[in-house]
């Protein structure tokens, strides 16, 4: 496990030292130029870090549950998508196969690449079924949690002829939005979203809330409430102004 460190310095770090998630950053802070990733001087803040290192023990279940539901639709061929969508991160009504897919390929890739950065031997797999590939790769990387985040972009094989650079925090980021899709595939809908941007009617960050698959978004301040869309014209404005 990582030490925390935290820091409340009040010197408005460089864009070199904040979390390289942005606007998507958990602990983001709104600066005059929109809103920014929370001052850390490694590519992912603490509480990204710590979503990251719940994703990664959430991920061999939720892949459990996903192979559950796919019944024979698992033995059909993937799609040129599929292989394509490995590396990035999937839209939110994503397939089952296409999520399962995209986490065997995320997990085993990063967890060879890490292993071989730690200068360790990798694991042999080929007897392994896929779902134990999975858990076995998942507690790699939170075993090497930090070599991972701070991992440099690799150039890293999707299919047999393309490939991807991607970066250890880029790849974390994309298991992120991973577990959201798998959860929102699986019904999971006790999920609450908390955008970014401060409350349109109270002004307070980090108030909003939205529960995963509802239209209101609801501010937990000031207790008012839009439908999704209003609200993203509100934010549209907003970054417009930015
Ligand atoms: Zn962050
Ligand atoms: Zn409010």
């Amino acid at each position: 496990m990582d030490t925390i460190e935290h820091s409340s310095s009040p010197v408005i770090a460089t864009d070199e030292e904040r979390c390289r998630r942005g606007a998507q950053c958990l602990a983001a802070e709104r600066v005059d130029t929109g809103r920014v990733g929370a001052p850390s001087s490694r590519p992912l803040c603490d509480p990204c870090t710590d979503a990251v290192r719940q994703a990664l023990g959430d991920a061999p279940e939720l892949y459990v549950r996903l192979r559950l539901g796919l019944g024979d639709a698992g033995s059909t061929a993937p799609s040129e998508q599929v292989t394509k969508s490995k590396g990035s991160p999937l839209p939110l009504n994503a397939s089952k196969l296409d999520l399962t897919d995209q986490l065997h390929w995320l997990a085993t890739t990063w967890a060879d690449e890490v292993i071989h950065t730690a200068g360790r031997p990798g694991p042999d797999r080929t007897s392994q079924p896929e779902g134990a590939q999975i858990a076995d790769s998942c507690q790699l990387l939170l075993r090497y949690l930090t070599v991972w985040t701070v991992h440099a972009p690799v150039d890293l094989n999707v299919t047999r002829t393309e490939s991807i650079t991607q970066s250890g925090w880029e790849a974390a980021d994309v298991l992120l939005t991973w577990k959201r899709a798998a959860r929102r595939n699986l019904g999971l809908t006790e999920l609450t979203h908390r955008p970014p941007e401060p409350c349109p009617a109270c002004d307070v960050p980090g108030v909003l809330e939205r529960r995963d698959g509802d239209d209101k978004v609801r501010c937990s301040n000031c207790g008012k409430s839009w439908t999704l869309e209003t609200y993203e014209l509100f934010v549209h404005a907003w970054i417009g102004a930015a």
